[in-house]
């Protein structure tokens, strides 16, 4: 595998910004992980075909990144190359029939913002979310009963080395933070169909969930957000808080004080900090409720 061919044949050859080493702190919500040995910010279409192609080529493994704020970066970092969906990919673009098209790679916030003032309901379970709309589709983001794939019309995706196919609501499976579209498509494109509202309905219901959020979450702390999935009918904040781990910390990671489900990043914490919470939070639930928690947050470069 190489890299180096990898970056020299792309360089400055396909619509898109390609770097080497980039760290990935400046990358992810927690502020944590290693440089990925490459970083690819493609614009267009042809640019992420060419891309993709080029490094299979090379036998250099890729990811594709939203705004990196459901991962953990290893300390090591990434010995492949990250890929952000950027320029045409964060088109949005408002139907006469009141849908939303939107690209990948556009921020979710402003999408959730846009429709709100078109009159258009139906993102607002995602208000408060960080991330892109590729992002919150691949994570079906939401609440624990409330999420974007609810609302989508389809949803069209690169097969990488087989061309682009376009999932209609009615093939694509959705549940609480899962969808049926496969790990190794890259999602490019969604229309979502929204209802009629007025604005000040949206604006008050995005206003009461957003109070909701600051009360019971941490707030201007680096974080992932959730750590785990809630099991059935529990919740893992509870859960991990009846275990008294709230306030512990780790280096410089802390289980928050405000919510025992995130791990925050108080300054300066490594990625092994933040696994060793994950480890003491998961082995304290098994141990007092037999209950194996599943992580949320995704985890790259940790690898053998
Ligand atoms: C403070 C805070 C609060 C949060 N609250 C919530 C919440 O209430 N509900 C919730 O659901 N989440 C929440 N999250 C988690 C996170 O914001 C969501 O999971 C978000 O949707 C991730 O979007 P992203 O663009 O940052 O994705 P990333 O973290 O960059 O990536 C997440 C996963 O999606 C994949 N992915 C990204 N883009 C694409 C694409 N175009 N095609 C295919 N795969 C792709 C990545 O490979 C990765 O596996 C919160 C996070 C924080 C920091």
């Amino acid at each position: 595998m190489s890299v180096f061919n990898a970056y020299m044949t792309l360089s400055g050859a396909v619509d898109a910004d390609v770097r080497r080493d980039e760290r990935m702190l400046r990358h992810t919500s927690y502020r944590i992980g290693g440089p990925a040995a490459l970083f690819a910010s493609v614009h267009s279409y042809p640019a992420l075909v060419r891309t993709i192609q080029v490094l299979e080529d090379e036998g250099v493994d890729w990811v594709i990144l939203g705004k990196g704020s459901n991962l953990l970066v290893s300390d090591k970092g990434y010995d492949g190359c990250v890929i952000v969906l950027d320029g045409e990919f964060s088109r949005t673009s408002l139907g006469e029939d009141g849908t939303l098209t939107v690209g990948a790679g556009a921020v979710l916030s402003k999408v959730v913002n846009e429709a709100m003032k078109a009159g258009l309901s139906g993102l607002e379970p995602c208000v408060g979310i960080p991330g892109t709309v590729g992002g919150a589709l691949s994570m079906n983001a939401g609440t624990r009963r409330e999420w974007i794939g609810s609302v989508v019309r389809d949803v069209v995706v690169l097969r990488p080395g087989k061309g682009l196919h376009r999932y209609e609501a009615s093939d694509i499976e959705w549940g609480y933070r899962f969808t049926s579209i496969p790990t190794s498509e890259i999602i490019l494109e969604a229309t979502l169909e929204l209802a009629p509202s007025t604005r000040e309905a949206i604006a008050a219901d995005m206003e009461e969930r957003l109070r909701r959020r600051r009360e019971s979450q941490p707030f201007g702390v680096p974080s992932c957000g959730s750590v785990f999935r809630n099991p059935p009918d529990q919740s893992v904040g509870a859960l991990i808080e009846s275990c008294g781990l709230k306030g512990q910390r780790e280096g410089g990671a802390q289980i928050s004080e405000e919510h025992a489900n995130f791990i925050v990043n108080l300054g300066g914490a490594t990625a092994a900090d933040v696994i060793t919470l994950i480890g003491r939070a998961h082995e304290a639930v098994r141990s007092a409720y037999g209950i194996d928690l599943a992580c949320e947050v995704k985890l790259l470069g940790f690898g053998a």
